[in-house]
């Protein structure tokens, strides 16, 4: 008995060092790469150096141009780019055409660069590392290749914005890791791994790390598992109360991932929300003149399963997430904030009361705040939301 459980130990400790080794590998020296601004559709964006080091910049064709005390202006132009060098402006002639351009540190400085993008008129940020200037169909698409620990860190730090509770920032930035090294397919047919709004995780450069020094030291090398396998750990804003089933929402369950009470995020006001959408909207939406609107099937946790459209010709049932996401793409995805919700036909116009704001499934980020304010670590927090996960160290290699 004791010679054969040590040889399912050690089969054990090798299979896991195996899974580590692969992960190790994944990362190593691999930066990871995210397309900023995209949102924006950005048509001309300024780029200057953020710091006193110029940038170098390469155009397609290998000619180079350093901006310091400069600044670059690169327009999208169908399929290429315009680039002018602010210093170049009064002399004609001085517009460069490329297919995409790549902005580095010159030679001889390893860090990576530190630069401000500005959209003219919308906004300005900061952000550190390679910086890739594409075309894209309909705009400039900006890729930013950050090692993993700084997009740990800026993302850590967007998704939770003002808080300083180190308790809750480790915890998020443990899910943060475990969510880069699981996912980095979400964009197949792209040229980048990650996007910086919700659909990934948000990303809003330099501006938003107040302090990382806030993040545990010892939880540096942390990742999720379950079953000594890396999962992704979806997280929300909030979850309304209970945390949600994957198969409510998506249709298939996960198995690190069970429903869980959560009344941490129940006292803040910020859960609730409240949409009104007009009827013919609506009709034309699903291709039916309906009579009456009302929620068909719910689960046990409060998610909208179905939605059912009783009209003249018979009725039409929706699924709750296909419900969201289509009226998020014709109504905009401010309107239904998540699965949880109440309808109330008033004639022309529908109201909906919902409650949590994201998919709810997994760490509900008001309720993992609450959590810390009330002492309890990033450990405590991490088992609450995912109780059946591991926190796994990841051997790191650094080049
Ligand atoms: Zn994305
Ligand atoms: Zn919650």
């Amino acid at each position: 008995m004791v010679r054969s459980s040590n040889i399912v130990c050690k089969i054990k400790f090798i299979l896991l060092l195996t899974i580590l080794f692969i992960y190790a590998n994944t990362i190593s020296g691999e930066d990871i790469n995210i397309s900023i601004l995209g949102l924006f559709k950005p048509q001309e964006i300024r780029l200057c150096s953020g710091s006193k080091v110029p940038l170098e910049v390469t155009l397609d064709n290998g000619e180079r141009m350093y901006v310091g005390d400069n600044y670059l202006t690169v327009s999208f132009s169908g399929d290429h780019l315009e680039v002018k060098n602010s210093l170049y402006q009064r002399r004609p002639g001085m517009l460069y055409q490329t297919r995409g351009l790549e902005v580095k540190n010159p030679a001889g400085i390893k860090a990576p660069p530190f630069f401000q993008i500005g959209i003219p008129g919308k906004l300005y940020r900061y952000y550190r590392g390679r910086l890739q200037i594409l075309t894209g169909e309909d705009a400039l698409t900006l890729i930013l290749s950050v090692a993993l620990e700084n997009a740990v860190e800026t993302i850590t730090f967007s998704e939770i914005q003002d808080s300083k509770d180190q308790n809750f920032i480790t915890a998020m930035s443990i899910v943060v890791r475990s969510f880069l090294l699981s996912e980095q397919d979400r964009h197949p047919d792209e040229p980048f791994q990650f996007c910086d709004a919700t659909h990934c995780q948000l990303y809003y450069g330099n501006d938003a790390v107040v302090d990382s020094t806030l993040i545990i030291p010892q939880s540096r090398d942390l990742v999720m598992t379950f079953n000594n396998q890396l999962i992704t750990p979806f997280y929300c804003h909030s979850c309304g109360g209970y945390t949600a089933d994957p198969e409510d929402i998506w249709g298939h369950p996960l198995p690190y991932i069970i429903p869980t009470i959560c009344p941490y995020c129940q006292a803040s006001e910020n859960i609730y929300w409240t949409a009104t959408l007009p009827r013919d909207g609506l009709i034309e939406l699903f291709g039916t003149d309906f009579s009456n609107i009302r929620i068909e099937q719910d689960s046990l946790t409060g998610i909208v399963k179905k939605v059912r459209l009783n009209g003249k010709n018979g009725s039409l049932d929706i699924i709750g997430e296909d419900f969201r996401i289509k009226v998020g793409q014709k109504f905009g995805w401010g309107e239904i904030l998540s699965n949880k919700f109440d309808i109330e036909d008033a004639g022309d116009v529908i109201h909906f009361t919902g409650r949590g704001k994201g998919h709810g499934i997994g760490l509900c980020l008001l309720g993992a705040r609450q959590m810390a304010s009330e002492g309890k670590s990033y450990v405590d927090i991490l088992n609450y939301y995912y109780p059946r996960v591991r926190l796994t160290p990841l051997q790191k290699q650094h080049d």
